[in-house]
């Protein structure tokens, strides 16, 4: 049985000040969560989050990282580095960095196998824009965007990831794929996880609008493990709501 994971994606949000209040707000509500729970914190607050969260049951990570391993790459972020501040997850392939870094398929597949060799987790994002969706091509989308990661895993590796379904159009609108479009997509990847025995092993977590008054439903889909939370991510009563929706 696949325990549930519930990640905030704070994206470019937060400050000394504001982080404080939000880790403290977290770590007090999470009595009885029968969830893991992990916050993926802008870069220059991963020792902010290391100090405040050590000890406690809320594990950080970074939304993004580069894929090598050091040297001449201004302005990028190592796995060692993040691993240095004993992040266990980071973020690969989130549609903001498709979309505003044209990172494709392949560089998102090689930043996952740099997360790996580090030992940290990365949440492989895969979705399709709406005009995809429209179009019929969600299921050819999602598979394509996996499928490079997978070609470079082998079987071990490729269970020691977390994927997350998170459909652009979903991506802070408001709109959230319903709980039947979600599993359906969901159900495909994950048969297609068995190519190297991982079906059973990865967790997939939904992401895209989810907020206290659809998690549950969502992760009441037999496929859903988790979500990948933005918005509701930055206040601590919505995020814990949204952690203790999987009880
Ligand atoms: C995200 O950024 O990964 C996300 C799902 O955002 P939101 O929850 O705001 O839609």
């Amino acid at each position: 049985m696949r325990r549930k994971l519930v990640v905030g994606n704070w994206k470019m949000n937060g400050s000394r000040a504001v982080n404080a209040a939000l880790l403290s707000g977290i770590t007090a509500g999470l009595d009885g969560a029968a969830a893991d729970c992990a916050v993926c914190a802008p870069a220059p607050y991963l020792a902010q989050c290391e100090s405040a969260l050590a000890g406690t049951p809320v594990a950080w990570g970074a939304q993004d990282l580069s894929a090598h391993a050091g040297g001449a790459f201004t302005g990028e972020v190592s796995a060692a580095m993040l691993a240095d501040f004993a992040c266990k997850y980071v973020i690969v392939g989130h549609s903001e960095r498709r979309a505003y870094h044209a990172e494709s398929n392949e560089l998102v597949a090689k930043k996952a196998v740099a997360a790996l060799e580090a030992g940290l987790t990365p949440i492989v994002c895969v979705g399709e824009t709406l005009a995809e969706r429209e179009a019929g091509r969600t299921g050819a989308v999602v598979s394509a965007q996996l499928d490079a990661v997978l070609a470079l895993l082998d079987d071990a590796a490729a269970a020691r990831i977390v994927l997350a379904y998170e459909p652009v159009w979903a991506i802070g609108t408001g709109k959230t794929a319903t709980p039947e479009m979600a599993q359906e997509v969901h159900a495909q990847l994950r048969a297609q996880l068995k190519q190297k025995n991982a079906a059973d092993a990865v967790q997939i977590l939904y992401g895209g609008s989810m907020k206290p008054d659809n998690a549950k439903e969502l992760m009441a889909q037999p496929d859903i493990d988790g979500g990948l939370i933005g918005g509701a991510a930055l206040k601590a009563a919505d995020f814990l709501a949204i952690i203790h929706a999987t009880r």
